[in-house]
């Protein structure tokens, strides 16, 4: 019988952009400590074969929507918490990384960096600490250094999230009861695109993951894992990368080399998911097609303040090109806008009986690009608790249903229209802030087109400041021959 190991878990997991004039703060995070936070994962209860005899000591999990960058008060406070817990649990013999890998808080570049050198100083060398990361994070020579084993998602959307943690955990334990320390090897690939051109679902990231398996059954490989790394952020870290890890030096340096050259081979493949264009080309689009019925409901993704990507959620230039046309306007087409952020409109509209005029200003309060706040003069059509959302409001103008709400949130699930009364197949016309479809209104979608709208998280990256990236990196430079050296530890 082994003897029993002891694992902590812990973490902060955030997405935040550098370009979004949103500060996420501790508001913005759900905290979970203790039992609340062993429960997050479902592989711990019943536990799995290989997770039996396994005490698992939580530390403080953080985890947040995608946002601006965050309050370093705020990510101080927990990095401490971790650094705190962790001492007072005494020995450990692994810590498991539950994080993102693209939080950018204030003033620092390699913020998972940082808290992956300060465990390391704290526990000492010899525990191995094994991370589970969202592709679109981004591993910097520090992290790597820092952790034995890292993984990512290998789908986006996302629908691998729980199966990479528990891999994540699963390799861990498997690697100290095999007591060999992993080998590990990093191939950075100079690339950096926006998640709506590197989705799973198409050519060419569809072949570059769909190659993952393969490569992880070979022998003396553990993992490999590719990170399209986040775009929206300013920082030298961000970029591809594919880290493989294993029992064998050898083969585990020969897998990263071919992940890392099939990814740089097909970067002139990658497009959007989605046909692209202005907005107002997309509505032009949207209209002519509204009375076929089979290209109903037709859906545009404001994609430049996506709240999902870290966008502030309040720029109102979509919705101000809807409000432009007499159709939605006049109601002959049925439309619905979801959504904008804006708490003191809804606090100004939602006491008010169903079916009231109103007239409010919503958004442009956090993003203040223009047209800044606009003014709806409507019908409150709807108002309802949101779990995401708080308090939300629907208010109607003509044909046109905006959703405000009092929480920054996502419409990225069918049940959320309906709390306000909205069935989306019954819809013209969606216009959701998003890049690509979540899976739900993927499958409701009769067509969709990538509005490319400003924001903190614009898709068009030429039009962004960038300034501490490294560079070359393409598509922002060309015509370049990429550094795609291993290094292995
Ligand atoms: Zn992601």
């Amino acid at each position: 019988m082994p003897r029993s190991l002891r694992i902590a878990i812990g973490g902060i997991h955030i997405e935040s952009s550098t370009f979004s004039p949103h500060l996420s703060t501790a508001d913005d995070f759900h905290v979970t400590r203790g039992d609340a936070l062993l429960a997050r994962y479902d592989w711990l209860s019943p536990a799995r074969p290989w997770a039996g005899d396994v005490e698992w000591v939580p530390l403080v999990h953080a985890r947040a929507l995608p946002g601006g960058v965050v309050d370093p008060a705020a990510y101080d406070a927990w990095s401490a918490e971790i650094l705190d817990r962790l001492a007072e649990a005494g020995p450990v013999d692994g810590v498991l990384l539950d994080i993102h890998g693209a939080m950018s808080v204030v003033g620092r570049e390699d913020a998972e960096g940082d808290l992956v050198t300060a465990i390391r100083t704290l526990i000492g060398p010899e525990p191995y600490i094994s991370a589970a990361m969202d592709l679109h994070g981004n591993v910097s020579h520090v992290l790597f250094e820092g952790c034995d084993l890292l993984t990512c998602y290998r789908t986006a959307p996302h629908v691998d999230v729980w199966e990479t943690r528990e891999r994540a955990a699963r390799n861990l334990v498997d690697a100290l009861r095999r007591g060999q320390r992993p080998h590990k090897a990093l191939v950075h690939v100079p690339i950096l695109l926006p998640g709506e051109m590197t989705s799973t679902r198409t050519e060419p990231a569809r072949g570059l993951y769909a190659g993952i398996p393969e490569i992880e059954a070979r022998e003396g490989v553990i993992d490999a894992a590719v990170w399209i790394g986040f775009a929206w952020a300013d920082q030298p870290r961000c970029r591809g990368a594919v880290v493989v890890t294993g029992t064998d030096a050898a083969a585990v340096e020969k897998a990263a080399g071919q992940l890392g050259e099939h990814f740089w081979s097909v970067r002139e493949e990658f497009a959007f998911v989605a046909p692209t264009g202005s907005m107002d080309e997309c509505l032009d689009v949207a209209l002519a097609t509204a009375a076929d019925p089979s290209r109903r409901p037709f859906f545009i993704s404001d994609s430049g303040d996506n709240p999902g990507a870290g966008g502030a959620d309040d720029v109102t230039f979509a919705l101000e090109r809807m409000l432009a046309r007499p159709r939605i306007r006049d109601g002959s087409l049925r439309a619905v806008y979801a959504s904008l952020v804006d708490p003191e409109a809804v606090a100004q509209v939602a006491d008010q009986p169903l079916g009231s005029p109103v007239r409010v200003r919503v958004g442009g309060r956090i993003d203040q690009r223009d047209p800044g706040p606009l003014q709806l003069d409507g019908v409150l059509e709807a108002v309802a608790e949101d779990p995401a959302g708080g308090r939300c409001a629907s208010v109607r103008v003509g044909g046109l249903s905006v959703f405000v709400t009092s929480r920054r949130m996502q419409y990225a699930e069918l049940a959320s229209y309906a709390r306000l009364g909205i069935a989306v197949g019954d819809m013209d016309l969606v216009v959701v802030k998003i890049g690509y479809l979540e899976p739900e209104l993927f499958d409701a979608a009769g067509d969709w087109l990538l509005a490319l709208t400003p924001g903190g998280v614009d898709q068009d990256l030429g039009r962004l400041p960038y300034r501490r990236l490294v560079r070359p990196v393409f598509p922002l430079d060309r015509d370049f021959a990429a550094d795609l050296t291993v290094v292995t530890r």
